[in-house]
């Protein structure tokens, strides 16, 4: 986004900066309790001011979205103290300077279970291992390389934890392979002790707001479904970020909010482009979702990137975009990954019919 390297706190802050260059009014440590969008009001609750009532033209939805716990998954086994998601065990670490544990089994091998995997052995922790129940990675292959490769940490794919022992604290957990079926293979299990486990399975957007407010969800996102402007089923509601897909990276998140900002604003002052027609984004060969989920085509042509994750691991193959028979889109990709975010830049002007189709074609 800015063409550098920077830290957390520094991303964050370079927007911080900004937003209050441009005078922008923020209300901190409230909670929004109810979208209206038919009065076009959002109510809050804060300990200075009690329950407020905001008005606005358009509302843009940014709630992020939350950590799938031990509860999600449910893994057996008793409650001990010593098991954490790895987002809380990462804010605990990382900025509030409390160590979670010495000897460290990390479910699930998403990018904060592998980040967190490094962090906590330059702390000083013994990192065991790293299992993961599908036979391939959840996050970046870039972070399996530099987070478990470069510090030998194991990574156990197709296992998973079958128990967790310990009565005060966690003293070890038990894991075993899986089947085609995913489910372990009971003779082959093995106790492995550790006095901490990190949740890494997944996170969820944070959309009751959005379910409230009679918003249209995506089943596969669980986000809302929008257009290439971010706009949601109501129009005068726009959302961006992990509350709409989980990202892989801040700078993605930071593009759409921008994208969600700058038409929320031409909606509210009554300048969004006028729509011709809808296309529906409809999901190919190895796709599993598809955002935005419709492009709107307006008389002036455009270019829209619509985003996907594939359903599994591939070698050699092209991303296509179709309308019926004729391809709009073809782009030569070496390999694609669940856990890596992949695109195709569609023209509008190209788009005839009533949707647009997005498959991964495997090269022979
Ligand atoms: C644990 C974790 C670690 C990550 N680490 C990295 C990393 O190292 N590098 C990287 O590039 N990306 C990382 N990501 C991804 C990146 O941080 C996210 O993609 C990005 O922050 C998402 O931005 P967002 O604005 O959509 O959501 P968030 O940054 O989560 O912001 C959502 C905000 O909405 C607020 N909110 C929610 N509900 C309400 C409500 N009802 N009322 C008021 N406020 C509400 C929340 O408190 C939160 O402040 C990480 C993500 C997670 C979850």
């Amino acid at each position: 986004m800015f063409k550098e390297e920077l830290t957390g706190p520094e991303y964050y802050g370079r927007f911080v900066e900004r937003a209050k260059e441009l005078g922008v009014e923020y209300m901190l440590n409230s909670m929004v309790l109810q979208v209206y969008h038919e009065d076009n009001e959002v109510i809050c609750i804060n300990s200075v001011n009690g329950m407020t009532r905001v008005e606005a033209k358009s509302i843009v939805l940014a709630m992020g979205c939350r950590e799938k716990t031990r509860a999600s998954i449910v893994v057996p086994g008793t409650r001990p103290a010593g098991l954490y998601t790895a987002g809380s065990a990462q804010r605990l670490v990382n900025r509030q300077n409390i160590m979670v544990g010495k000897k460290v089994v990390i479910l699930g091998s998403g990018d904060i279970g592998m980040i967190m995997a490094r962090r906590m052995t330059l702390e000083g922790a013994r990192v065991v291992m790293v299992v993961e129940l599908m036979p391939y990675l959840a996050g970046l292959t870039r972070n399996r390389v530099q987070c478990l490769d470069d510090f030998q940490i194991p990574l156990k794919l197709a296992h998973t934890i079958t128990r967790i022992e310990g009565n005060e604290r966690v003293t070890g957990v038990w894991v075993a392979p899986v089947d085609e079926n995913k489910k372990p293979i009971r003779e082959q299990e093995e106790f492995v002790p550790c006095d901490t486990v990190l949740f890494s399975v997944g996170l969820m957007p944070e959309n009751e707001l959005t379910r409230k407010a009679g918003i249209k969800i995506n089943p596969i996102t669980n986000g809302p479904e929008i257009n290439q402007y971010m706009q949601t089923s109501v129009p005068s509601v726009f959302a961006c970020g992990n509350v709409v897909h989980v990202n892989d990276l801040a700078d993605n998140v930071s593009e759409e909010s921008a994208r969600a900002g700058k038409y929320a604003a031409q909606y509210a002052m009554s300048n969004l482009l006028e729509t011709a027609r809808e296309v529906a984004c409809v999901t190919g060969r190895n796709v599993r979702y598809l955002c935005p989920q419709k492009i709107h085509v307006a008389e002036k042509g455009e270019k829209v990137n619509v985003y996907f994750r594939v359903l599994w691991p591939e070698l050699g193959v092209r991303l296509v975009a179709r309308c019926g028979d004729e391809i709009i889109v073809s782009k030569k990709e070496y390999r694609v990954n669940p856990g890596e975010m992949n695109h195709v830049t569609i023209d509008t002007a190209k788009l005839v019919g009533d949707t647009v189709t997005v498959e991964v074609v495997k090269e022979d």
